[in-house]
């Protein structure tokens, strides 16, 4: 593997349009790697004679008839003849001059799909240009790009010719590597997938299969997956403190109400693993609703704090921030340590104190939002920042917290489970550790879909479970358009069940109220306090109060799948069986059809994640936008596992044995752009 390979220089040398920024193309080396969305099949002719109704095709005749007409709509209808059977081409907007260009006798060629209509066949806005006689035919498809406003293909086409014919098309892969692979040439499938032979089967090449498809879908894959693992070992090039565990960590899990599960020990012997490691961990900590992530962090912070440093807790909003603090109160709090609290709403004095305390490392734990993440915030020796619900927090605000002095350790949880082949592909910078099982005792959520029709009946039901001591959530719609109007629907709706159940007790919470006021209604119905909780979506994330058995959410189908299963989960978290209703209204969407059908059949959040990034895709399930992860254009984790398992051990190998070859490699799929590599 000695072979240097330098990706593409010297087409570099002639710029592209300037426009051709808004394509995501930056310099002519780009252009080889944007492929066509699809080909039109230019290389033969279809007599007029054989035409039939529906299919696509190309015809070549002379015009016959020119008819031009201004108003009331303007329209200009061509007859073409080709010796075998006519054609009409029928235009509804016309350009100035247009009718002169087709001018009887002229001979045309012209494409599109083919219908029946009143007059005999014809095409509606065919792609057309004038032709000589003895114009030959192209021998290979024509392909179609994506292209925006102002661009058009022909001008991408050229330049995708000129870079063709100019780039030495240098294979990044090393020989032996190539030949043990089993794949197509880079050069080859470049230029096939440019321009495919005539005979080359369309079909393999819109489903991406074709051999030449598979080699740039693996060509992909092993880019990001060298980026994945170069930020990596760069990690592994920083230090970090090494945290064992002691009497502290000892005496928690003594202390502890509860057994950890068996998932939970496993994956609490991996973090173990990492946290006494000389280098900085990055785990993700994945486990569905209720499975107990929380408590294994804390045991991590416990550890963290038997080797002197500190440990922070972050969690994207106010109300699980405040969760987390609570919990870790009640957890250390009898073994003697202090927790504080952080967050952007917190008086400015207080907020100073707990600051204070951090700097100087009289305070050791502390929970917190992204106020957490802030300037001013230091710490005097911190050993572990736990980041719950991860996919919430942007990358800067992760890169905020290594420049904290030194590198923590990152355990980084998440309720949202990602399939195996995406956080192999999009994770494979991090561990991962899964918490696949729930904690003892739980009875499973019963699901009933329930149309709006009924509501009423709905109403009178919760009111006799709460007479019959039973605690429940209303979930009010989520009214993506305007946070005002959720706000205004979820005020009405507990005025109207105040109404109409006069005897519960009501609570209200949503996003706008005063994180004091949040707080106290949330303590309320953790302390039984209230029957009845109506609330916006603003409890989707980690609230926990055991005792609620009940959820009723309106408008079901307005909400992602990731969204309502995340809402179920904050029921059947005691040991009474509990009940999820979704009130729907009709009509119902095909997606939200399926949505409802997938939520109502499954409890599993590994299956409805599953199911979520079938009807989705992958960008929110990982919420990739803001990780910094590069998505992926042509390959798909789950479609080409097998090319993914390929390019996983070709990029440690690369790594090894050819660093040279990785680099080029990776230049050529993500040039400067860092757009990989989370902290
Ligand atoms: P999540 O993984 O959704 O963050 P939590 O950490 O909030 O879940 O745990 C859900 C509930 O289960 C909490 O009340 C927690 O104290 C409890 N719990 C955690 N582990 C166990 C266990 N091994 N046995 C019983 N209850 C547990
Ligand atoms: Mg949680």
């Amino acid at each position: 593997m000695s072979r240097t390979a330098r990706a593409s220089s010297s087409a570099a040398e002639v710029a592209l349009p300037a426009s051709f920024a808004r394509l995501g193309l930056a310099t002519p080396a780009d252009l080889l790697l944007y492929f066509p969305l699809r080909y039109e099949d230019d290389t033969h002719l279809t007599p007029l004679a054989d035409l039939v109704p529906g299919q696509s095709v190309q015809v070549q005749g002379r015009v016959i008839a020119v008819h031009a007409r201004p108003r009331p709509r303007q329209q200009l209808t061509v007859t073409l003849d080709d010796g075998t059977a006519g054609l009409t081409l029928r235009f509804l907007h016309v350009w100035p001059g247009q009718a002169g260009r087709m001018a009887v006798g002229t001979l045309i060629r012209a494409s599109g799909e083919v219908r029946a209509s009143l007059a005999g066949f014809e095409m509606v806005h065919p792609r057309w240009r004038t032709v000589t006689a003895d114009e030959p035919l192209p021998d290979s498809l024509t392909p179609v790009y994506p292209v925006a406003a102002g661009i058009s293909q022909s001008l991408v086409r050229r330049h995708v010719a000129r870079v063709l014919a100019t780039d030495p098309l240098v294979d990044t892969l090393p020989e032996d590597l190539l030949a043990e692979l089993a794949l197509a040439g880079f050069a080859d499938s470049v230029r096939f997938l440019h321009c495919p032979s005539a005979d080359a089967r369309n079909a393999e090449l819109t489903d991406r299969s074709h051999p030449a498809w598979r080699r740039i879908k693996f060509d992909e894959l092993l880019a990001q997956q060298l980026a994945l693992r170069q930020s990596r070992q760069q990690r592994r090039l920083r230090g970090a403190p090494a945290l064992v565990g002691g009497t502290l960590t000892q005496r928690l899990l003594e202390q502890l109400p509860f057994a950890l599960t068996v998932a939970q020990q496993r994956v609490w012997v991996e973090i173990q693993r990492d946290l006494a490691s000389p280098y900085p961990m990055h785990r993700l900590l994945q486990g569905d609703v209720g499975s107990g992530k929380t408590v294994i962090a804390a045991l991590a912070a416990a550890a963290s704090l038997d080797a002197g440093y500190q440990a922070a807790f972050m969690a994207p909003t106010e109300l699980l921030a405040e969760q987390h603090w609570r919990k870790l109160q009640e957890w250390f709090a009898p073994l003697g340590v202090a927790v504080g609290w952080l967050a952007g709403s917190q008086a400015r004095r207080e907020r100073q104190a707990v600051m204070d305390a951090l700097r100087t490392g009289e305070l050791m734990l502390v929970a917190g939002t992204h106020a957490l993440f802030q300037n001013e915030v230091a710490f005097a020796d911190l050993g572990l920042a736990v980041i719950d619900e991860q996919h919430r927090f942007g990358v800067a605000q992760r890169l905020a917290l290594r420049n904290k002095g030194g590198s923590p350790h990152q355990l980084m949880m998440s309720a949202t489970p990602i399939p195996r082949t995406l956080a192999m592909s999009y994770h494979a910078d991090l561990d991962v550790s899964v918490i696949d099982e729930l904690p003892p005792g739980r009875s499973p959520v019963k699901t009933r879909l329930i149309g709006d029709a009924r509501r009423g009946q709905v109403v009178t039901w919760v009111g006799e479970q709460c007479r019959a001591g039973v605690q429940a959530y209303w979930v009010c719609p989520l009214i993506e358009e305007s946070e005002t109007l959720q706000l205004k629907t979820a005020i009405e709706t507990h005025a109207s069940l105040q109404v109409a159940l006069p005897d519960c007790r009501i609570g209200l919470l949503h996003g706008r109220m005063r994180p004091a006021d949040k707080v106290a209604v949330m303590a309320d119905f953790a302390g039984g306090r209230l029957d009845l909780l109506v609330a916006t979506t603003v409890i989707e994330v980690g609230v926990d109060v055991p005792n609620a058995s009940l959820m009723i959410i309106e408008h079901a189908e307005r909400m992602g799948l990731a969204q309502l299963h995340q809402l179920r989960g904050r029921v059947g978290r005691g040991s009474v069986a509990s009940i999820c209703v979704l009130l729907f209204c009709e009509p119902l969407s095909e997606l939200a059809r399926a949505r409802l059908k997938v939520i109502w059949e499954s409890n599993d959040g590994f299956h409805i994640a599953r199911e979520d990034l079938r009807l989705r895709g992958p960008g929110e399930l990982l919420g990739s936008r803001q990780s910094g992860v590069p998505l992926l254009r042509f390959a798909d984790p789950e479609q080409d596992m097998d090319l993914l398992a390929l390019a996983s051990r070709a990029a440690e190998r690369m790594l090894q044995a050819c660093p040279t070859n990785a680099l080029a490699h990776l230049a050529r799929w993500y040039g400067e752009r860092q757009t990989y590599g989370q902290t």
